[in-house]
């Protein structure tokens, strides 16, 4: 499964602001965006008026890196999104938020999204009972996501230590590391700042 590798600090400097990759280490002194701001490369510090085109694009650029998906798979969200009832913006967030991985981020079990779609793809999960390995599972109303009773140490700990995020209220959180989905997302959910029409105005060209 294709993956963003390279160095994660530089997409913050790039999209100009913390995207909360690294867990911990974002939330610490030594957040590498607290220190130079920025962006990448050697002309990086330039200021540059970004033009109509470009706020569109780095505005896709960091949902798609806050969220960890590539490309392809974010237009097929942006499709989806198009062609449901509502505001378009809103429901792609939705589809977003919906994830599996973005769940187990949610509920307090991963530092961040990449640590929840490790934790993922090792099968330390269910929906409904049945194991779940695919990070881009979308979850509904009614389902049950749950840590699998293992005896992996790693597991244990995180369900100890769950519980410092604060839980949207589409999200039914129990601290023995289950969550029942309540409701849809709604926009006020998302507690990250996005700007949603300049991604569809972006694909909609
Ligand atoms: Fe971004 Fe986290 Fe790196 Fe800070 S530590 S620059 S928030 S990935």
């Amino acid at each position: 499964m294709a993956r963003y590798t390279g160095p994660s600090c530089k997409l913050c400097r790039r999209e100009g602001t913390k995207l909360y990759l690294k867990g911990e280490r974002c939330l610490s002194d030594k957040c590498a965006f607290n220190r130079r701001t920025s962006a990448p490369g050697q002309h990086g510090a330039a200021k540059k008026k970004l033009t109509e085109y470009g706020m569109q694009l780095r505005e896709k650029q960091k949902a798609k890196r806050y969220y960890g998906v590539l490309e392809k798979q974010f237009k097929n969200y942006y499709d989806i999104a198009d062609n449901q009832e509502g505001i378009a913006g809103e429901n792609l967030l939705r589809l977003l938020e919906r994830r599996l991985d973005n769940v187990v981020y949610r509920m307090g079990l991963a530092s961040s999204h990449k640590e929840a779609r490790q934790l993922v793809l090792h099968g330390h999960f269910t929906v409904n009972g049945k194991n779940a390995n695919i990070p881009s599972i979308l979850v509904k109303p009614g389902d049950v996501i749950a840590a699998k009773e293992t005896d992996s140490v790693k597991i244990k700990e995180l369900i100890e230590n769950m519980g410092d995020r604060i839980a949207p209220k589409w999200l039914d959180i129990d601290k023995n590391g289950s969550a029942k989905v309540v409701a849809m997302p709604e926009r006020d959910d998302i507690d990250f700042e996005f700007n949603e029409q300049l991604i569809i105005e972006l694909y909609s060209k």
